[in-house]
């Protein structure tokens, strides 16, 4: 008898574009309405960051995390081929963009 094998989907990577702080973010939808291509849907509870439905769908424009009035309340969870870093050459510091 044969093994049983079983096909998935690709997983998507990264599968957060942006990461939300619910401690700063007010649910106030700006960058649902913002987005052009939908990556996100209002939370059906109020007040709570939004849903991310389609992140494979991010281009990273940057129009959502601009457009939102709450500082800290969202930021970019960059592609690890997208990150920068840097080193301090004195002290030695790794730093990241
Ligand atoms: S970075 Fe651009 S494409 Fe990605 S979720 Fe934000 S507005 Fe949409
Ligand atoms: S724009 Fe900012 S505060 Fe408004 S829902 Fe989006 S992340 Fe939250």
């Amino acid at each position: 008898m044969s093994e049983k094998i079983f096909a998935m989907t690709n997983v998507v990577t990264p599968n957060q574009p942006v990461i939300f702080d619910p401690d700063y973010c007010t649910g106030c939808n700006n960058c649902v309405e913002t987005c052009q291509v939908d990556v996100y849907i209002p939370n059906p509870e109020a007040g709570m960051p939004p849903i991310i439905l389609h992140p494979d769908e991010c281009w990273y424009c940057g129009c959502c995390v601009n457009d939102c009035p709450s500082e800290g309340a969202i930021r970019f969870n960059w592609p690890l081929q997208s990150r920068a870093y840097w080193k301090n050459k004195k002290t030695g510091e790794i730093g990241q963009v």
